[in-house]
């Protein structure tokens, strides 16, 4: 049967941060450069449903946001060896990497918790039915 509407693809979703199962709701309540960035609804506003899984869910997103940091800092180091040319000073890598980890935390916060509920978190998967409006959860 051919759908008359486009489904939004999941890698826009995950980018925007819409719910994994509908990708129509939103998971936080404000964007994601606003001082409110790091409040996340409880359950999606489209489908119902509950993005903390299970109590706790949310420390699993730490080992990503952890991986998220050695990738920024590993880049980081590198650009600023590359820009300078810095062989002598460990206090122009360190300001550096400090900097760059205290500007990205928001950034690390939002995303590797849409990692987790998008990549690992295989019971999220995308269900046209609940995009559609169809099914919702209380
Ligand atoms: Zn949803």
């Amino acid at each position: 049967m051919a759908t008359e509407y486009t489904l939004p693809s999941e890698w826009k979703s995950a980018l925007a941060g819409k719910c994994p199962r509908c990708r129509k709701g939103n998971m936080f309540k404000a964007p994601l450069l606003s001082l409110r960035s790091k409040k996340m609804l409880d359950h999606c506003p489209h489908c119902g449903l509950k993005f903390e899984k299970e109590p706790g869910y949310f420390y699993v997103a730490m080992y990503v946001s952890y991986a998220f940091v050695v990738a920024e800092l590993v880049s980081s180091c590198v650009a600023t060896y590359v820009l300078t040319g810095n062989l002598e000073s460990p206090w122009l890598y360190l300001s550096v990497a400090l900097g760059m980890s205290i500007l990205l935390s928001p950034f690390n916060y939002r995303y590797s918790r849409i990692v987790l509920l998008y990549y690992l978190t295989p019971q999220f998967q995308f269900k046209e039915e609940y995009y559609l409006g169809k099914y919702r959860d209380n």
